[in-house]
């Protein structure tokens, strides 16, 4: 007895020992890196964040950019000049000394700046307008000073920089006054470009999707004077697209690439990418050797749409709620002349929503007419109108269809001038300009009397909207039961499918007819890919 305490005495005191030393030996390692940190994230701090890549190592061309033929013309002549910059100095040509790269998100800016590099074989200095701001003033502008000298090292060169309207917001707006550290930063981008020598091989390229809110000093003439514009591909740069990331998966006999670019109107580069990666993987999870057309398809609608989520338990009241709803859209869309085609139907969750009606423009549209976004308001409503119609009561399922049709019924007023009552003026409120800190003092001049106006007529467009739902779901409420009732059982449903079942023509020609006057709008047309419950 006497013995074992001893020795349990002797143990715990080793132990206590060696504990103790562990922890010290803990805290003094924990101690010296943090002060070896410090003292290096002080001697770094004013260093450029750029990472330099050498051309090897990303290994773009301009193969891997497909479609984009226009931006790439526009970018050889800045991979002629860093092949050889003495040539064009011999010359006498005036290069300039910076592009600017505009489109929207996921279009392959980030990717051609890595092909030009590549291209020219020169290393490539990559930065993101974000990594210039810091919390201390002047060190974002030493950051822009060290990258210009570590470029002027390795010239010739490409430098990147990546979504610049983080430093190259307008300046002197926004709520507090404009001296602060980003203006700092972009006056020392500024000097920098204009110090730019032709000899020099040093080229700047940066990325925005907000050239509209950049300086204007920094599209200025020495600087990012030359604007290329990657826009959202169009069908056959789309069909390359797919053909550039098909070679990295297996396909099988049964895929059509074709199909599916002819049906991604909308789809950024990105998302064709991450649509042929969703269809190998749902191939891998079937344990199928290649991915099908099938594969394709459900990859497109998971894209489009958000992935389904069959394991979600829905109670047997929200799932005929949702029946009666989708099968509402449904069938106001089948009797809209100009809606967009119906795609299909679910009532298996998907994304947030409980239920879906999908429509799918079946090519490329660049503008809506008047009469296409009524329809597509009438179809919003169809859903509410459904379930009125059938349980006499409503459900807060409708709140996206609500919102929806409210936006556009609101553009179509005040920024598309469809209304004869305000007629074709532009009454855009600009609360987002505010937000962005630019023209806080300018209002456009607005009575109290058409701010009233508007209102009326934004719900007037909305109210009689509703009643042609209520129109159409009344006097074909046997079809609207019989798809329902379909739902319930069969859950997704194809437009053919749908078709079939209420005994309406398999090709539709009501959305044949062409006879709409095409709105005359330079920007993308807004689009109503899904009705969501
Ligand atoms: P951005 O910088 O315009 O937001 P990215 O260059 O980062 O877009 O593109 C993201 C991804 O999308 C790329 O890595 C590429 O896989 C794919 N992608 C986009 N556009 C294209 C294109 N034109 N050709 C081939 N792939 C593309
Ligand atoms: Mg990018
Ligand atoms: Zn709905």
């Amino acid at each position: 007895m006497v013995f074992r305490q001893r020795d349990s005495w002797y143990k715990s005191l080793i132990f206590n020992l060696v504990i103790g030393f562990l922890i010290i030996g803990l805290i003094y390692f924990l101690f010296t890196r943090q002060l070896r940190n410090a003292g290096q994230g002080a001697m770094q701090f004013g260093k450029s964040k750029a990472r330099m890549i050498l051309p090897g190592e990303h290994g773009k061309k301009f193969d891997d950019v497909a479609g984009c033929d226009e931006a790439k013309e526009e970018t050889r002549e800045i991979v002629e000049y860093l092949k050889d910059p003495l040539k064009f100095k011999l010359l006498g040509g005036k290069i300039p000394h910076g592009a600017l790269l505009t489109g929207p998100p996921g279009t392959g800016k980030t990717l051609m700046a890595k092909a030009v590099s590549g291209e020219a074989s020169v290393p490539f200095f990559s930065i993101s307008g974000s990594d210039f701001v810091e919390m201390f003033v002047g060190v974002g502008a030493s950051r822009v000073r060290d990258m210009f000298e570590q470029a002027r090292k390795h010239s010739p060169c490409l430098i990147f920089i990546d979504e610049i309207d983080a430093v190259g917001r307008s300046r002197f707006t926004g709520i507090g006054g404009g001296h602060d550290e980003r203006e700092q930063t972009l006056n020392a981008l500024l000097v920098e470009m204009d110090g730019l020598e032709t000899q020099e091989g040093v080229i700047v390229l940066a990325a925005t999707n907000r050239a509209d809110v950049l300086d204007p000093a920094l599209l200025r003439p020495g600087r990012f004077d030359r604007q290329i514009i990657i826009d959202l591909p169009d069908i056959r740069g789309r069909r390359k697209i797919l053909d550039v990331h098909a070679k990295t998966i297996k396909l099988d006999a049964s895929a059509d690439l074709d199909v599916i670019a002819r049906s991604t109107p909308g789809f950024s580069g990105a998302d064709l990418a991450n649509l042929i990666n969703e269809a190998a993987l749902l191939a891998a999870r079937n344990d199928r050797p290649a991915a099908t057309q099938k594969d394709l398809e459900e990859a497109r609608d998971k894209v489009c749409f958000g992935p389904e989520r069959r394991s979600r338990q829905i109670p047997d009241r929200d799932r005929r709620l949702t029946a009666w709803h989708e099968a509402g859209h449904t069938v106001v869309n089948l009797f809209c002349k100009f809606g967009v085609p119906l795609h299909k139907v679910t009532i298996i969750p998907r994304g947030p929503a409980l239920g879906m009606t999908m429509m799918m423009e079946k090519e490329d549209r660049y503008s809506r007419s008047r009469q296409e976004m009524l329809d597509s308001i009438v179809t919003d409503m169809g859903g509410r109108v459904a379930e009125e119609l059938t349980f006499r009561d409503i459900t807060s399922g409708a709140q996206q269809d609500i919102a929806h049709a409210t936006n556009l019924a609101h553009a179509m007023v005040c920024s598309y001038g469809m209304s004869e009552k305000i007629g074709p003026l532009k009454y855009d409120d600009n609360s987002e300009h505010i937000y962005l800190g630019r023209d806080i003092t300018k209002k456009e001049a607005c009575s109290e009397e058409t701010l009233r106006e508007i209102d009326i007529e934004v719900k007037r467009i909305v109210m009689e909207a509703a009643d042609r739902a209520r129109a159409i779901l009344t006097a074909h409420h046997d079809m609207l039961d019989k798809l329902a009732e379909a739902l319930l059982e069969r859950e997704t449903m194809s437009a053919a499918e749908i078709r079939e079942l209420l005994g309406l023509p398999a090709d539709d020609p009501a959305s044949a007819e062409s006879s709409v006057v095409p709105a005359p709008a330079a920007e993308p047309a807004p689009s109503a890919p899904a009705s969501e419950s």
